[in-house]
């Protein structure tokens, strides 16, 4: 009989303790093992039913919490694919010196941050009037722009280069002064400063309305901060290249930019079989001009001689300053036929312009001309054949023009310059 009651005890207290326990336990072991659904059965006495609950409620925080985590992971992620972004753009904007490629990373990066549909930068001109618009930065429109350019203090883009905030457009079309970012937005424009000056805006437009996030418009903000100093960079960079190609006196391009071009369109005639003629023109007697009027004087005379010299040219023909009182003329598909008149339209233009109606400051010019591919098959080549010819129309008594085809070849003192026009003074 003892031994009975000791197993029903035994039994009893199986039931009431180790199966609750075991219970638990396997539970905690789930849990542990990462599965968060398992949930304790709570039996046994009211302890054991009160810890499964605590357990229970314990995995459901662990529950939230790792959806909290899920969820940072994701933003973190977000975050750091758009500081990559960032960091990308600006290695790649920040070496560049193209208007053009900068304005068009920075829409590709914004758009990509935003999820806007497009992406514009907007730059004060250069008389600072008006704001005007890079036509390749319409990433969705492939790069058709509405307008061309904006009033300062106008419509979305003008206010905020004139605020130097960001602003927004709401979908009711009215412009929210201060952007928000809970804000429904259907236009924003963030305001590209360097220093103290907004130099530009960087505008972007979405179709269904959205709100932009602080981390977002944080972004917006550097990202149109790097933009701006690189087109910067890039405007002060083209502004020195150009003064460096320019003379300062007569405003042409000066030698250096003349070797560049001759370079390039020696190269495009040669492989296109197509004509081209470089014409050198000397100032005749300068000297005594200086000596006589004064070097002052004969600054200004050799700067209007240059307006003067463009003026006659066609469009596709351009006059440098070779140095001193030389010029060169390059005549764009221009065979010698078609040179020898513009050389000797040049000549008398020059002769009647100069021609000193009272009589004290007369100008003359000697002209040489050299074509391809009669005359050279390079660039040193060419120049050396126009030279060789101004030389001849020196020797031949000064305001003629001489073409180098009909100088003897290899000679370096011609025979006999033929004369096209104008005539020998002495
Ligand atoms: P030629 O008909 O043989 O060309 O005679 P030239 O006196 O013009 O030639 P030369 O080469 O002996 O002298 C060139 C003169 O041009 C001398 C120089 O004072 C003048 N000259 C060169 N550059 C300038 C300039 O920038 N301003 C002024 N005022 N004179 C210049
Ligand atoms: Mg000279
Ligand atoms: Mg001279």
């Amino acid at each position: 009989a003892t031994t009975v009651v000791a197993r029903r005890q035994h039994r009893g207290l199986r039931a009431a303790l180790v199966e609750p326990v075991a219970d638990l336990l396997s539970t905690m072991r789930l849990v542990r093992g990462g599965d968060l659904n398992a949930r304790p059965a709570g039996i046994g006495p009211p302890e054991l039913r009160e810890v499964a609950t605590v357990l229970g409620q314990m995995t459901d925080t662990l529950v939230a919490d790792r959806s909290r985590i899920a969820a940072l992971e994701a933003n973190a992620r977000v975050e750091a694919e758009r500081l990559q972004l960032m960091v990308s753009v600006g290695r790649e904007i920040a070496g560049s010196l193209s208007l053009r490629y900068v304005s068009e990373a920075v829409a590709r990066v914004a758009i990509a941050i935003t999820g806007f549909a497009t992406a514009r930068t907007w730059l004060l001109a250069d008389d600072g009037g008006s704001l005007t618009a890079l036509h390749d930065t319409d990433v969705k429109h492939g790069g058709r722009v509405a307008r061309e350019s904006i009033r300062l203090g106008e419509g979305l883009v003008g206010r905020t280069w004139r605020s130097g905030r960001v602003l927004s457009n709401s979908p009711d079309g009215s412009i929210a002064t201060e952007h928000r970012v809970d804000l429904l937005t259907t236009g924003l424009a963030v305001p590209m400063i360097v220093g103290a000056r907004v130099i530009g805006v960087l505008e972007l437009t979405t179709d269904v309305a959205s709100v932009v996030d602080d981390a977002a418009l944080d972004i917006m903000r550097s990202l149109a901060g790097q933009a701006a100093t690189a087109i910067e960079a890039a405007r002060l960079h083209r502004r020195a290249d150009e003064m460096s190609h320019t003379d300062v006196l007569t405003g042409l391009p000066n030698r250096r930019r003349l070797e560049t071009d001759l370079g390039a369109e020696v190269a495009r005639s040669v492989r296109y079989e197509r004509p081209l003629t470089l014409v050198m023109l000397d100032v005749d007697h300068f000297k005594i001009f200086n000596d006589t009027h004064g070097h002052q004087v004969g600054d200004e005379i050799l700067a209007e001689f240059s307006h003067s010299l463009a003026d006659a040219l066609r469009e596709t023909d351009t006059a440098y300053r070779y140095g001193g009182e030389e010029f060169c003329v390059l005549l764009r598909e221009t065979d010698p036929t078609a040179a020898a008149a513009v050389a000797e339209r040049l000549r008398t233009r020059i002769a009647d312009r100069f021609a000193g109606t009272n009589g004290s400051r007369a100008v003359t010019a000697s002209l040489g001309v050299a074509s391809l591919p009669n005359d050279g098959n390079d660039a040193a080549s060419l120049i050396e054949a126009a030279d060789r010819a101004l030389y001849a129309a020196k020797a031949a008594g000064r305001n003629c023009v001489v073409q180098a085809s009909d100088l003897p070849p290899s000679t370096a003192t011609p025979v006999r310059a033929v004369l096209i026009g104008g005539k020998p003074s002495a």
